[in-house]
């Protein structure tokens, strides 16, 4: 890819200089020079310089591939022990959208040891077709011997659009098969559609700091590969009726290079109250001004039955550890019920949480961006809002296990004064 200038209709305006996000335009001698170093060909000052078209982008050398041959929607269906990783199920859901549009079949592409079972499973989670490599070695996941069978059963097979969960397996895996198969991959995108007029993929993930949201498209390569993070999209629900076919992909053991050994497997430490799978998440930000007042969302939580989550301030402040982090940075979280306190909305915070089932805002500036994505709006100060709704919670908590240890006496005595029983 290269750029130039057409130095007969460069009038020396600087507009592009302007556009340019990375500095690398200056105007000598009423002509623009592009110092390609720092240029990344976004294209920014092309469309900036629309009124003189002195600016183009070279697309020497694009090779194009036959995008005909290539069909069909695929996940790669993550597993441990056997057990498919909860992403692997949203893809599904999001990749069966995909294939509608573009009238293509799902796959799925399982690789372990003794794990047929499993594809019985991505069936019955959607996916029209399970490609199922198995054998001693893929027991464990090894980045050498996944890359070859993963690449060999795309070569293979061609299909259209490949997707992975976003977790440390799936961000090890991907950029390898995608370098192979010298094709593009979108990392981390938080929105997945089909144009309609190119069918393409529109990639979408937060750029430039989290500053925008880009959409990328591969246009002149196939697969078109993207990562998501798990909790990004919803699952798909199961369904024991559905049909699919597996099909055994055939591959000699003897040609997989391993060049790295597992020596052993160590199981993480039992998870604490993780903000990952949590169903209610109270979230705390900069807004609650020190560590001692980040205790009343502590409080909330308690009372909720919640996990902690916080925003990237909160956690910089040192009011709270790492991984309570939601965003871009932290992690993406998808509980029924998010509660977010004191946090501004910014964006990086909410890719993180804005596909929560139900958000809850409370802020003092009625102008904050985070209740441009909240169902229930409360202006006011955390520090009074949060107090209160702890101890309504608590008032009601109690009032519960009251009802469930009534005593026999006290039951009767309630059925008769609500003329259930006769005295
Ligand atoms: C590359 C990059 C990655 C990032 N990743 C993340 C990430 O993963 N997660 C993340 O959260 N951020 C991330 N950020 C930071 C992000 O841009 C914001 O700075 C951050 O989310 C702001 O945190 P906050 O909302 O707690 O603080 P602020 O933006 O300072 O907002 C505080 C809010 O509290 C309100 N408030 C103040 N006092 C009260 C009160 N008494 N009662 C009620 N409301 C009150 C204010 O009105 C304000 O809206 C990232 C930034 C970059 C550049």
């Amino acid at each position: 890819m290269g750029i130039r200038v057409i130095a007969e209709k460069c009038s020396g305006c600087k507009l592009c200089v302007k556009a340019c996000p990375f500095g690398a335009i200056t105007v000598t001698k009423k002509l623009a020079r592009i110092d390609i170093a720092k240029c990344n060909f976004c294209g920014a000052c092309v469309e900036a310089c629309k009124k003189f078209n002195a600016i183009e982008l070279i697309y020497e050398n694009v090779q194009t591939v036959d995008k005909s041959k290539y069909r069909g929607v695929w996940v790669f269906a993550e597993q441990k022990m056997g057990g498919i990783s909860d992403v692997v199920f949203e893809l599904l859901g999001k990749g069966r959208q995909l294939a509608r549009s573009l009238a293509e079949p799902i796959c799925a592409m399982l690789l372990g040891d003794q794990v047929a079972s499993a594809a019985r499973d991505l069936i019955c989670f959607g996916a029209d077709k399970v490609y199922l490599a198995e054998s001693e070695q893929l027991g464990v996941f090894i980045e050498d011997t996944f890359t070859e069978v993963v690449t060999g059963l795309i070569k293979e097979h061609k299909p259209n659009i490949v997707l992975f969960g976003a977790t440390s397996i799936g961000r090890s895996l991907a950029p390898r098969v995608a370098s192979r198969l010298e094709t593009g991959l979108t990392a981390d995108c938080t929105g997945l559609e089909i144009d309609p007029a190119t069918k393409d993929l529109l990639q979408t993930r937060p750029a430039f700091g989290g500053n925008l949201m880009a959409t990328i498209i591969c246009p002149n390569h196939r697969p078109q590969m993207a990562s998501v993070r798990p909790k990004v999209f919803k699952p798909v629900q199961r369904n024991e009726l559905r049909m699919g076919r597996i099909i055994k992909y055939d591959y000699k053991n003897h040609t997989l290079t391993q060049r790295a050994q597992l020596l052993a497997v160590v199981k993480e430490a039992a998870k604490t109250g993780g903000i990952a799978e949590a169903e209610i998440i109270v979230a705390g930000g900069f807004g609650l001004g020190d560590a001692e007042n980040f205790k009343i969302i502590e409080k909330l939580a308690q009372a909720m039955g919640a996990a902690v989550g916080a925003s990237r301030r909160a956690v910089d402040s040192g009011w709270v550890s790492l991984p309570n982090q939601v965003g871009q940075t932290g992690k993406t979280v998808r509980p029924k019920l998010y509660i977010a306190c004191g946090i501004s909305g910014a964006i990086q915070h909410l890719v993180g949480m804005q596909s929560s089932e139900i958000i809850v805002a409370i802020n003092k500036n009625p102008q904050a961006p985070i209740f441009n994505v909240a169902d229930y709006c409360i202006v006011g100060d955390v520090l009074e809002v949060v107090p209160a709704l702890t101890k309504e919670i608590e008032k009601i908590r109690l009032a519960e296990q009251d009802e469930l240890t009534v005593t026999d006496g006290e039951l009767e005595s309630q059925l008769v004064s609500s003329g259930v029983r006769q005295s």
